[in-house]
């Protein structure tokens, strides 16, 4: 049984394209023949609007999987579209959820023990994607302390690396203190406008502070990518020839091909491939 790699998408700065990412890698992921688990963990239940599963009020969602009312197969729903994509979705009771959790007992382990107790083991997984909120609180603790990898969005614009160094400063916490496998293995540039020297400033200074765990494949900011949710579909079904969609495409297969990207100690928290690793120990 292959076991998945367990990706969180994380930023707390709102908009940068955390959920579009989860949501086309996912579904890119999917359409090359792999089975792929998108976990909705944000009260907006925009993950779950795009891959199309129903989340209205009272649907069993990620909110009762953290609160232990149900299993994680009664929360599982599959796209009505792509045969290897299922979602646990989010609703809107998720909104009280941090609040509710606070009393209860491993409240930061609420999600990994709803997957690990046999739940994963039985789908056999390639990929799990969590698409977080846009805070550092408890669901995205519950997204890190479950994952192996974070894959950042980076949205290049203006404030682009706002609260970027918080959000490292939370991933080197949880990994000290909840999960020391914790890493940031991806760093994804988002709504890249070509026509703009700003946005190349953006990618540049991200390549500079990130280096190689950067994705070598950038999202240019593409209507279509925009329009796709209003169908309810990702833009790899809506469509997959636009920019947009080629983009997605090519920076799933380069997560895939590239595997993980795991730390070193002169790194941090920041991954790098195995020639890299090699290199730094040499
Ligand atoms: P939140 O923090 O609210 O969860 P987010 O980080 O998940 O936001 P998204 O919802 O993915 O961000 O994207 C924010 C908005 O930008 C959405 O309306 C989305 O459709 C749009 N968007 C995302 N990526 C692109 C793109 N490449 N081109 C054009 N629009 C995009
Ligand atoms: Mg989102």
């Amino acid at each position: 049984m292959n076991k998945p790699r367990l990706i969180t998408i994380a930023n707390q700065k709102g908009g940068v394209g955390k959920t579009t990412t989860a949501v086309n890698l996912a579904a890119a992921l999917s359409e090359s023949g792999n089975k792929v688990l998108v976990i909705d963990l944000d009260p907006q239940g925009n993950a779950s609007t795009a891959v199309n599963v129903e989340h209205s009020s009272g649907t069993p969602s990620s909110y009762e999987l953290l609160l232990g009312d149900i299993d994680a197969d009664q929360a599982m729903q599959a796209s009505p579209t792509l045969e290897n994509l299922f979602c646990i979705p989010a609703t809107i009771d998720l909104a009280a959820v941090e609040i509710e959790m606070v009393s209860l007992v491993r409240r930061e382990f609420r999600l990994y023990d709803a997957l690990h107790k046999g739940f994963l083991d039985k789908h056999g997984f390639d990929y799990v994607f969590i698409d977080c909120p846009p805070s550092l609180g408890l669901l995205t603790i519950n997204a890190m302390t479950c994952a192996e990898e974070v894959i950042i969005p980076i949205q290049c614009e203006y404030y682009a690396l706002e609260g970027v160094g918080q959000l490292l400063g939370n991933i080197t916490m949880i990994r000290q203190h909840l999960n020391e496998d914790l890493h940031i293995s991806g760093v994804l540039l988002t709504m890249y406008d070509a026509r703009t020297k700003l946005a190349a400033q953006v990618a540049d200074e991200v390549r500079e502070q990130f280096g190689a765990v950067v994705l070598g494949n950038i999202i240019p900011r593409s209507i279509r990518v925009s329009e796709a949710p209003g169908f309810g579909k990702t833009v790899i079904e809506y469509d997959p020839s636009s920019p947009g969609g080629h983009a997605y495409v090519a920076a799933a297969r380069e997560l895939h091909e590239r595997g993980d990207y795991v730390p070193h100690e002169t790194t941090g928290v920041i991954g790098v491939s195995p020639e890299i690793y090699a290199e730094l120990e040499a």
